[in-house]
């Protein structure tokens, strides 16, 4: 495969600049180490509703 972008991490930001790389008609890859939004799947994990 042949690319002349990279976009390393795949969170808010990696994802961010793909959609606009796809909207530009510019090929690219992401590469993320975890899985795609891991830092957001750890935030909902550690988010515990208060109540009373
Ligand atoms: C407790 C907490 C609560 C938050 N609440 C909010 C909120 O309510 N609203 C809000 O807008 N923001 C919130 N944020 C901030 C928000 O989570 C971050 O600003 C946002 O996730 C940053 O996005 P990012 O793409 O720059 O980094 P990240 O989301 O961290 O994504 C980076 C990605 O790159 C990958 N990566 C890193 N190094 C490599 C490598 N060498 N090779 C491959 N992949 C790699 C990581 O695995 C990761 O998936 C919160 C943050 C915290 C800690």
């Amino acid at each position: 495969m042949r690319t002349t972008v990279v976009v390393i991490g795949g969170g808010y930001a990696g994802l961010a600049m793909s959609r606009h790389l796809a909207v530009c008609g510019v090929g690219h890859v992401v590469l993320e180490r975890g899985a795609v939004a891991q830092s957001w799947r750890s935030l909902a994990a550690a988010a515990h509703p208060r109540t009373g």
